[in-house]
């Protein structure tokens, strides 16, 4: 078996109403499918987080030390081409490219032995997963409060128990977001908040410390990754637990926030971390630590089915009867072919996702999808 050719799918889709993190504006989505293709036929798929055309043009440059190669040979293939572009790229796109690669060699593999991913990576714990509800975002012309407070409540009446609001745009107006959300979402419901780096550590403590009182599960990225003492400083000064990890890239990369305690909960996107074969390695380091693994998803049907078969085989930590189950971030906001490029939508059912068990990452793409949604100005 060996890789005949790689191509990229390049997806866009402009917004009607544009919205906001505190690190990002969004008036379109875009996102990069990686196809991995065989000589006896087989198709892999993965994705890329983060730019679409940046991603796709690192991928053309890996593409002369796959071809040719045994597609099974995910460990080698990761190797040769991250020494490839090491010096200048061990972390951001050429990671995240890298990760999109990765991902549809483990489809390929999974395919090829007929079996689940999960299965390659040790075995199923779980069927299915709680998912938790991402939106909340900063929409332009809407009064933020009110519209952050209705859409939870929509979220809440749609079955999710678990759900995250997007902060980082003011102390003030923060708070009194999170205060119209927990009121709007009720006492029980589990309630994160992510500043998407958009916080001094001064202002990150003073929310922390403020926003306590309504019963935060993590405060995620409170300032800019590089800054891991500042991380340690957060987490040390305010009582929510700190999340991150969404641009931390390779093991390398996260070998400081584990070793120095920087977070209560580490977020590798499969899509950037370096691929399924990276992020294992780190769920595997996390155990060292006992530190808790939530991964970061923001993509299409694709990126999702891959986190799903990597945590139908997180293994709990501690083993025991009643774990601490790993959870599925569900992105809410926007994106018409997000389930449109896979031909089975992975949808929520009362706030459960239930992790595909065909063969690969388990599901089958829509070129139609491909086609309506490709972007225009490649
Ligand atoms: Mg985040």
């Amino acid at each position: 078996m060996k890789v005949v050719d790689i191509r990229t799918h390049l997806l866009e889709h402009r917004l009607d109403t544009a919205f906001e993190s505190a690190s990002m504006r969004f008036d379109r989505r875009a996102h990069v499918l990686v196809e991995v293709i065989c000589d006896d036929g087989t198709v892999g798929w993965g994705e890329c987080l983060g730019p679409a055309k940046p991603n796709a043009a690192i991928v053309e440059a890996y593409k002369g030390f796959i071809i040719g190669q045994n597609p099974l040979e995910t460990e080698k293939i990761w190797a040769v081409c991250y020494n490839a572009l090491r010096d200048q790229g061990q972390r951001g796109l050429t990671v995240t490219a890298l990760s999109g690669i990765d991902i549809a060699l483990w489809d390929i593999k999974g395919k090829a032995l007929g079996v689940p991913v999960s299965m390659l990576l040790g075995g199923r714990w779980r069927e299915k997963v709680q998912a938790y509800a991402t939106g909340s975002f900063k929409r332009d012309g809407v009064d933020r409060v009110e519209d952050n407070a209705s859409e939870m409540a929509g979220h809440a009446a749609a079955g999710f128990d678990r759900m995250k609001v997007k902060i980082g745009f003011g102390v003030e107006e923060d708070l009194r977001v999170i205060r119209a959300v927990r009121e709007a979402i009720g006492p029980d419901r589990r309630l994160m908040i992510d500043a998407n780096h958009g916080y001094t550590v001064a202002e990150a403590v003073t929310l922390g410390q403020r926003a306590a009182e309504y019963d935060i599960d993590w405060f995620e990225e409170p300032v800019v990754p590089e800054q891991l003492s500042a991380y340690r400083e957060v987490r040390a000064r305010q009582p929510i637990p700190v999340a991150g990890g969404e641009t931390w890239h390779t093991r390398w990369g996260y070998r400081e926030p584990l070793e120095t305690r920087a977070v209560d909960i580490i977020q590798p996107d499969l899509c950037g971390v370096g691929g399924i074969s990276e992020a294992k390695k780190i769920a595997d380091l996390a155990t060292l630590y006992g530190i808790r693994l939530v991964p970061h998803v923001w993509g299409t049907g694709v990126q999702i089915a891959a986190a799903l078969q990597f945590m139908a085989a997180m293994v709990p930590d501690p083993v025991r009867s009643n774990p601490v189950e790993p959870i599925m971030e569900f992105d809410r906001t926007h994106n018409p072919f997000r389930q449109a490029v896979i031909t089975t939508p992975i949808e929520h059912d009362n706030g459960w996702v239930s992790i595909p068990n065909a063969p690969g990452l388990g599901i089958e793409i829509n070129r139609d999808a491909l086609r309506d949604f490709a972007m225009k100005e490649v």
